[in-house]
């Protein structure tokens, strides 16, 4: 099959245009600053022919859906001879509340759980909609499929959801851990299970780690999650790049006493002024920027990496324990994937779990890896994240199942 996979921001929009028999990316492209009093920049990408970059105001989503699709079946930089050739259309959406566990097909019932769910995701469940809406206009016969961040966690128990506050705030309000970058997990720690199968390796209790500029670890006992570190929001858990992550809560009231702010103020500061950036003083939320300025002897750039390296080494220590032992240990995404200082660092001291880090083969990697030394018990892969791909693949079997 052929598919649309489409991931919509509040004013912007990424696609990849993905052919799941040979798992090409046949196209990708970005509409960024989407809004009436704005120039955008819309970027196209065929494969096999030279990008194409434009100027242009884009006064909502549709405007960029239509670009993006007058794009792949363009005669010049398409990829396609009609838009005929476009079997379904995949969704990333944020969240999908306590209503799926799974990816599914986008009917009315869908749209109503979606907007349900916004009071939780009040930014992205919104512009997810926006891009679902535009599609539908344009392409009104085409089946379109949700894939949700949220829905790989829903297999976590009430010990790992519910929160330690009055349970009426659970029955009331849904308050309660989701957890998030769920595609991603899902992908990599499936493909972790095939690269431990062909390696007559153990595959039960594998420990994800999304290292980005949002990060978050998932723990999976026989391919289901059991607990990840984002919770309602994707404020909890590890620190991040702006983000503070998990903190004393008692903290926002105290900012709010002492400093005069107000509570959507402190919110903003968790959110956007905290984790590497906060710590750092401002100089910066790139780890690429952080690492330099510590090997170039800034203490507070140090202290940044060194907290947020403790703290992901923490989580990976309590996922063990939730999971009885670890057979292996996954790295993902901008800092996962790239830096191999990153994962020696995170993974300095956990030789008591069985972890032999090969130092050479983490130096050395590229793609997926195993860099663990042959006789280590728990494996440490780096596996290249990829979001769209498990989108399009939901899609296609979402579509399949529907027709049957
Ligand atoms: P997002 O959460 O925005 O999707 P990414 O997964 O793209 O983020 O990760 C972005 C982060 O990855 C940035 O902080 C960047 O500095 C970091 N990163 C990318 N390459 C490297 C590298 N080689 N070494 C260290 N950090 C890297």
């Amino acid at each position: 099959m052929k598919i649309f996979v489409v991931n919509c921001g509040s004013s912007s929009l990424k696609y990849q245009f993905i052919d799941t028999e040979t798992r090409e990316v046949l196209a990708s492209g970005l509409a960024e600053r989407i809004g009436p009093s704005s120039t955008g920049e819309f970027t196209h990408k065929p494969l096999g022919k030279e990008p194409v970059v434009k100027q242009v105001t884009m006064s909502e989503h549709s405007v960029a859906v239509s670009l993006a699709l007058e794009h792949l079946a363009n005669p010049d930089f398409g990829v396609v001879s009609s838009l005929g050739d476009i079997d379904a259309i995949g969704h990333r959406v944020v969240h999908g509340g306590v209503n799926y566990s799974e990816s599914v097909l986008i009917d009315e019932a869908a749209i109503d759980v979606i907007k349900g769910n916004i009071p939780l995701s009040p930014l992205h469940n919104p512009a997810n909609l926006m891009g679902i809406e535009a599609c539908a206009r344009i392409l009104p016969s085409l089946p379109q499929v949700a894939v949700f961040d949220t829905a790989f966690h829903q297999t976590m128990p009430e010990v790992a959801y519910v929160y330690p506050i009055p349970y009426e705030y659970y029955e009331k309000h849904k308050l309660r851990k989701y957890g998030f970058h769920g595609t991603s997990h899902r992908y990599v720690a499936m493909r972790a299970i095939d690269m431990l199968q062909k390696a007559g390796m153990p595959t039960s209790r594998i420990i994800t780690c999304h290292l980005g500029n949002g990060s978050s670890c998932a723990a999976v006992l026989n391919g289901k999650c059991i607990d990840t570190s984002m919770g309602l929001t994707p404020l909890e858990g590890l620190a991040m790049g702006t983000r503070s992550g998990s903190i004393d809560p008692a903290i926002i009231k105290f900012l709010c006493e002492t400093e005069g702010l107000s509570l959507a103020e402190v919110d903003e500061i968790l959110n956007k002024k905290s984790g590497m950036y906060g710590i750092s003083k401002g100089l910066s939320n790139d780890f690429r920027d952080l690492i330099a300025a510590a090997e170039g002897g800034n203490a507070l750039a140090q202290l940044a990496l060194d907290i947020f390296f403790y703290r992901v080494r923490a989580v990976i220590g309590s996922y063990a324990a939730a999971l009885g032992g670890v057979d292996a240990i996954v790295f993902t995404a901008g800092v996962g994937e790239n830096s191999s200082f990153a994962r020696e660092k995170i993974l300095e001291g956990t030789g008591f779990l069985g972890v032999e880090l090969d130092y050479a083969a983490n130096n050395s990697q590229c793609g997926e890896s195993d860099v663990s030394t042959p006789g280590a018990k728990a494996r440490v892969l780096v596996v290249p994240t990829n979001e769209e791909l498990m989108i399009a693949l939901d899609t296609q079997q979402v579509v399949n199942n529907s027709s049957k």
